[in-house]
């Protein structure tokens, strides 16, 4: 059997502190009030540093332990319960955290187990200052990774922008000739492959060139911006807009099935454009049907586009392959120009001009020839607007001026020539700052009368800066030289530009000369009415290319003064002119000899 002394001995042997204690009751209220310690081991003496001894009173003591818990109440409640109440705190005593485990495990009783749990509790709080640590890392963490994202982000948008930036054209938005040449190589690839078609239509704006020099370069991009967002609205997913430069647009149409659809998207886009007030001129090329390679869908529409603006504006053609020949033809006789300029090939033709009513020679008007061993005589109708393109149109005009002028001082010296000589001047050699300073410097220098010399303009270059030009062409005539307009009834032909320049003569267009004795009367009646009016603003007129009998006495009956053509004079080389003047009459080139016809 063992003894009450050897389970105390057993008790303390336990490491453990160890407390027992039986319930106290108020018999009136028939509840606990306290717990009596009946039994302690050594080693809970050793942790209350004896301050517990057998007998005294839980309430008494235990709160040496800790004031602020409530031991009576976990004492009842584990009584009561028979379910072990465990509570851990800081101790007052021994300044150590402890934790109590209250059981009811002894019938009558309850056991507090003590345990100094400063350890773990140093665990914890290291644990919690580690979660903490970790916590504020995994913060700082996903700050940093907030920030990446967002560094992330921005160079993602700034990429975005980047590319953009690469693909767009700044001014429109439209996507630009580097977009266009990946689309394209994209189209012929995918065309091949299956066999397919897709067409490219290249369009500018007409007269924005006018309006740039006229209204500012302001004015001229709100024109490509209205352009651009008429094609933008024509976008699809197979068919895009490109602004290629300047004022020049690309639409690749990749879902065609013939070339009528290119036809139809370009007809939409000429309405299009239209109904937002602008005018275009434009080309098409179709794969594979014009070529297989982007440059030349590019040169080819490029070709036709050219035609559209030469022939006609407001118009968009397809290319033809007679347009490719006309294209090199042009290009040869662009390269034989510039060469031709300091080869010195130019000749200087003089075609005479008669007054109707006398017969007397009235002058003669100056005209350029070339002659090239490759290609023959070439019309200044051909290569006039090419000089005028590439600029080489003022030296030209230059050599035609020093030209005319010398032979004119020859014949005044010569043959006492009391006539004109007219010289067609370009509208890029009037625009020139300088062109008087050096009109009146080569006047002065051949020492010829100004008054046998006139300068021929036409109505196209009264269309930019008109009172510039005015006042240029005002001070020219205060020069005493002669100023008349050209080719009247070809252009705008109108009569406002009669009253505003300081004109001497006015030159009524072969292409209504060449139908004076037409049966309708159309161009006889409105060239009888420009004789009799422009004679009544006190102006000399001139028929040109008068070539039958029948027109000539129609001139005759409509009082024009003077007549210029084939029946009276082809246009003649310096010797001929010359053998004229001395009183040669057969030397005058005329419609019934066999002059080439390019003279
Ligand atoms: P334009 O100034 O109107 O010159 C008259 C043109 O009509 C000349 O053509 C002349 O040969 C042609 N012609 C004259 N009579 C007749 C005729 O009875 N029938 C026909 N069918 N034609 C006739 P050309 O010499 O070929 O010159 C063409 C145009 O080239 C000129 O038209 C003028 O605009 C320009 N041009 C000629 N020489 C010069 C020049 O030295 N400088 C500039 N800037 N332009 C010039
Ligand atoms: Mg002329
Ligand atoms: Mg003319």
């Amino acid at each position: 059997m063992i003894k009450d002394s050897d389970y105390k001995r057993v008790l303390d042997a336990i490491a453990s502190p160890i407390l027992i204690a039986f319930p106290l009751y108020d018999q009136s209220k028939n509840e606990i009030k306290d717990f009596e310690i009946e039994y302690l081991n050594e080693a809970l003496s050793n942790l209350t540093q004896n301050l517990f001894s057998v007998h005294m009173k839980l309430s008494e003591c235990i709160k040496d332990l800790s004031e602020t818990v409530h031991w009576l109440q976990i004492g009842v409640e584990c009584f009561l319960t028979k379910r072990s109440v465990e509570k851990s705190f800081y101790s007052n005593l021994g300044s150590c955290w402890i934790r109590i485990v209250v059981n009811s495990m002894l019938d009558g009783y309850i056991c507090l187990t003590v345990s100094d749990i400063s350890k773990d509790k140093e665990n914890e709080q290291k644990l919690r200052n580690q979660n903490m640590r970790l916590a504020a890392l995994t913060d700082e963490l996903s700050t940093s990774r907030n920030d990446l994202k967002k560094k992330f982000n921005n160079i993602q948008t700034l990429n975005d922008q980047l590319q953009f930036a690469a693909y767009h054209d700044t001014l429109t938005n439209l996507y630009n000739r580097a977009w266009y040449n990946k689309c394209i190589a994209s189209a012929i690839d995918k065309a091949a492959r299956n066999r397919g078609k897709f067409g490219l239509v290249i369009i500018d704006i007409d007269g924005i060139k006018a309006v740039n020099d006229s209204q500012g370069l302001k004015a001229g991009d709100e024109l490509l911006r209205k352009a651009a967002a008429t094609l933008r609205r024509l976008e699809s997913d197979t068919c895009k807009a490109f602004r290629f430069g300047g004022d020049e647009f690309i639409m690749l149409n990749e879902s065609i099935v013939s070339r009528m659809d290119m036809k139809i998207l370009a007809d939409t886009m000429l309405s299009q454009v239209k109904a937002a007030g602008l005018s275009i001129s434009g080309g098409i090329s179709v794969y594979p049907d014009d070529s297989d390679k982007a440059e030349d869908l590019l040169k080819y529409s490029d070709m036709a586009k050219s035609e559209v603006k030469v022939s006609g504006k407001g118009r968009i053609e397809f290319f033809e392959k007679v347009m490719k020949e006309k294209f090199l033809q042009k290009m040869n006789i662009e390269n034989k120009l510039s060469k031709a300029m300091d080869s010195n090939v130019f000749q200087l033709y003089f075609q005479p001009q008669f007054d109707v009513a006398s017969g007397l020679l009235r002058g003669f008007e100056a005209l350029i020839r070339w002659y090239d061993e490759d290609l023959g005589w070439i019309s200044p109708e051909k290569f006039i607007p090419l000089a005028e393109e590439s600029r080489l149109v003022i030296p030209l005009g230059d050599w035609v001026i020093d030209t005319a002028l010398k032979t004119l001082k020859e014949w005044e010296d010569k043959y006492s020539f009391d006539g004109i000589i007219s010289v067609n001047v370009s509208p890029l050699q009037l625009r020139r700052s300088d062109f008087i300073d050096e009109l009146i410097k080569k006047v002065n220098c051949y020492g010829v009368d100004v008054r046998h010399l006139e300068l021929e303009i036409t109505e196209g270059m009264l269309i930019e800066n008109l009172l510039e030009t005015v006042e240029k062409l005002k001070q020219i005539r205060d020069m005493g030289m002669g100023i008349s307009l050209d080719d009247f009834g070809t252009g705008y032909s109108s009569l406002r530009y009669l009253q505003i320049l300081p004109l001497t003569t006015l030159k009524i267009d072969k292409s209504f000369i060449s139908n004076i004795s037409a049966k309708d009367g159309f161009e006889a009646d409105i060239t009888e009415s420009i004789v009799s009016l422009v004679s009544k603003l006190g102006l000399d007129t001139i028929a040109e290319g008068v070539e039958t009998p029948a027109q000539l006495d129609m001139l005759k009956k409509f009082n024009c003064h003077n007549v210029q053509g084939f029946l009276k004079g082809k246009p003649m080389p310096v010797d001929l002119c010359e053998r004229m003047l001395k009183g040669d009459t057969s030397a005058v080139l005329t419609i019934n000899n066999n002059t080439p016809e390019s003279l």
